[in-house]
């Protein structure tokens, strides 16, 4: 279960940092027929990022495996940025595992899908992200980034968070 907590503190870190970033990622909406999703039932491991996940769906695209994320009840005119990362983590995890690289990544929410190019400025921008996460991680605190009190009342941590607001 250590990899799991790791994911959830990975997630739920990326979810605060990328809150307090403004971030230029690139993307396009999409229309998508393709069926064939092949649910992803073992998450992605890279040490080497410190990155553990599990992208909902993996789809093979000539030879290529895209990572799909779906947020079923999610409505939004556009992408959110943490959705938006959270899939660029996919794509790392991806070509950590498989050594090729996907092209792009998908983000579905309730009636729109979104395409995430998985370019170098993207991976780079993950990248640094990562470091940042990893040096949060080990600063003895982080501030918190936001007032919104039923966050916290939905986050894992608030029973040992000196910040929480519940
Ligand atoms: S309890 Fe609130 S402030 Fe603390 S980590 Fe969770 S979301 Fe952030």
């Amino acid at each position: 279960m250590g990899w799991l907590l790791l994911v959830l503190a990975l997630l739920s870190l990326l979810l605060a940092l990328w809150s307090r970033r403004r971030s230029g990622l690139p993307w396009q909406r999409v229309v998508y027929q393709d069926t064939d999703w092949q649910r992803n039932d073992r998450p992605l491991i890279a040490r080497q990022y410190d990155l553990v996940g599990k992208p909902d769906y993996l789809l093979q695209v000539r030879g290529s495996l895209i990572p799909v994320e779906v947020k079923p009840e999610r409505q939004a005119p556009a992408p959110y940025q943490s959705d938006l990362m959270q899939l660029a983590a996919y794509c790392l995890l991806v070509e950590a595992t498989t050594g090729r690289s996907p092209k792009y990544g998908l983000l579905r929410y309730a009636t729109q899908t979104f395409k995430l190019p998985y370019t170098r400025a993207v991976r780079q921008e993950l990248i640094i992200l990562l470091q940042a996460i990893k040096h949060d991680r080990q600063a003895p605190d982080v501030a918190r980034s936001h007032g919104n009190a039923a966050r916290c009342r939905g986050c894992g941590f608030a029973s040992s968070c000196t910040d929480s607001l519940v």
